[in-house]
């Protein structure tokens, strides 16, 4: 799979993109994700990439030229799918990260500021999608958010299928608790069941709690 970022500001999202399992995901080549600097496509002089909003208000708005030739640019001849980080999208959740996940090619555009003139985003058809119901300075966290998500989906990037089938909400449910060693620590023993070697219990004690955490903490998710 092939992920491109187009954003303002590519460092916020090159360091992240270059540590821990996704730096090493994308060096081993599970992964492939770059970040294009829309700026460097601007037509303006002073490399301007945005303007005050028509009809007034604070804030300014991102250009619709240099967005529409990064596109384009990036995008070539292939077929991706054109997602736009919006909080007025449609709420990220992991059935949706499954689905991106199908996909062979994103395409992901950052807004900032106000945003982006509305005409490039009809132009192209992106799509719009939300990290939540609440508003970030930035697309650059929600498109790592949603990057980082459908990456780790990707063969080769966590070490088995298990790795994210057993975590929470791939399932429809949260994750049991998760202890490691000591076995006793500030008098708070590991559950015995852990430490008994005898798989079937283990195994039955999980399911369990898979269905105690989540009526405790989600009971929305079970309804
Ligand atoms: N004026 C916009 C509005 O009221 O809908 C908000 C602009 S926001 C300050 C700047 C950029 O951050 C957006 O263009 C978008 O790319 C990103 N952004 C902010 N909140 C987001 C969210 N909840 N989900 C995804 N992207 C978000």
């Amino acid at each position: 799979m092939k992920i491109d970022i187009l954003t303002l500001f590519p460092e916020m999202c090159g360091n992240y993109l270059s540590e821990s399992i996704i730096g090493r995901a994308r060096k081993s080549g599970a992964i492939e994700i770059n970040c294009e600097n829309i700026r460097d496509y601007t037509e303006d002089k002073h490399r301007r990439v945005d303007d005050k909003a028509y009809g007034g208000g604070t804030g300014m708005v991102m250009n619709a030229q240099p967005v529409y030739d990064c596109v384009k640019n990036v995008q070539g001849n292939e077929s991706a799918r054109l997602i736009y980080m919006s909080p007025q999208g449609k709420v990220l959740n992991q059935e949706l990260v499954n689905e991106l996940a199908q996909e062979p090619r994103l395409i992901i555009l950052c807004g900032h500021y106000e945003g982006v003139d509305a005409r490039v985003l009809d132009e192209l058809e992106f799509e719009e999608i939300s990290i939540g119901d609440y508003v970030v300075t930035g697309g650059e966290l929600p498109a790592l958010i949603l990057a980082d998500a459908v990456a780790r989906l990707q063969k080769g990037v966590l070490p088995s299928e298990d790795a994210f089938t057993e975590e929470s909400h791939y399932n429809r449910l949260l994750e049991e608790p998760k202890y490691t060693r000591p076995e006793i620590w500030r008098e708070r023993a590991v559950p015995e069941v852990l430490i008994s070697g005898h798989h079937a219990n283990i195994e039955k004690w999980r399911s369990e709690q898979r269905e105690r955490v989540t009526r405790k903490k989600r009971p929305d998710m079970l309804t």
